[in-house]
């Protein structure tokens, strides 16, 4: 079942998602070779709890910490561990925040110094294929329009794979809600948007091969080739002509641009999509 929010509902979820993007920030600060991801997850979960937030993945399914940490090949939900970062790796950071009653949720991939540019790039498509996708969120589209957007963005200039294992979601009061959203369809498929509803929009886009497969801890997705993958998410409100981004990434990107062992030169290109 769908739920529509009212717009007073819809400013509840905006600012669960405002502390997703807030404690982003603060990852984007603290990045550097020679970090543990786990340093990184304790950091998360203090940050969300000193502002009143509650972790939405500590707990879920038995998911065990504050953010999916996924390096390199690792698509999502990857575990906060030992592993040091390095020169040339990139981190997607997964994070979901319950404050009020409802859930903010949205993921950012962060490049660490030396990174190819055949990966960068990938990054910054990944990225914007998440505001082609909201630019579609509008009431009257469909679902399939989100999808078709992403995915088009993504594949018609560039060979990546597209994940079709893995998909969107509406988030609310739970943090998954109906409709799936997947990041591949047809123009005019699936579920009719209308206004209220709240979407999390998030392609995850390989380097090379779609295919994944899940390693033997039950959670951790990597790409069957081990090539690069990339995660962008925003939670993202139906709104009439457009969809409306709830969590922001305008904050971490000014972070990642003033730390200087993040690699940002990607988004020196000018801009095609824009936050609304
Ligand atoms: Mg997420
Ligand atoms: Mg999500």
């Amino acid at each position: 079942m769908i739920h529509i929010k009212t717009n007073q509902e819809i400013e509840v979820m905006r600012k669960s998602a405002l502390l997703v993007s807030a404690t982003h920030t603060e990852v984007a600060k603290m990045l550097r070779p020679g970090i543990t991801t786990l340093s990184i997850d304790k950091m998360a979960e203090t940050f969300i709890r000193d502002n009143g937030g509650v972790p939405s993945f500590k707990g879920y399914n038995g998911f065990r910490y504050t953010l999916c940490i996924s390096v390199n090949e690792v698509v999502v939900h990857g575990f906060p561990g030992a592993y040091e970062l390095k020169d040339g790796d990139i981190i997607s950071v997964d994070c979901g925040v319950y404050m009020n009653g409802y859930h903010g949720d949205s993921a950012y991939t962060f490049a660490i110094g030396n990174v190819q540019p055949e990966v960068l790039q990938l990054l910054r498509v990944t990225r914007d294929s998440v505001f082609k996708g909201a630019e579609q969120a509008h009431d009257n589209n469909r679902v399939g329009d989100i999808s078709y957007a992403v995915e088009q963005y993504c594949s018609k200039l560039h060979p990546y794979g597209v994940v079709r294992d893995l998909v969107g979601h509406g988030i609310g009061k739970k943090l998954h809600e109906d409709p799936q959203v997947p990041n591949y369809g047809r123009r005019g498929d699936g579920k009719r948007l209308k206004e209220g509803m709240v979407l999390a929009i998030e392609p995850m886009i390989n380097l090379g091969t779609r295919e994944v497969y899940t390693l033997d801890d039950g959670w951790t997705v990597v790409t069957k080739d081990g090539k690069a993958s990339a995660h962008f998410e925003h939670t993202v409100a139906v709104r009439k002509n457009r969809g409306e981004t709830l969590s922001s990434f305008v904050d971490i990107e000014a972070a990642e641009r003033a730390n200087p062992e993040l690699n940002s030169s990607h988004y020196d290109a000018p801009a095609t999509v824009t936050e609304m």
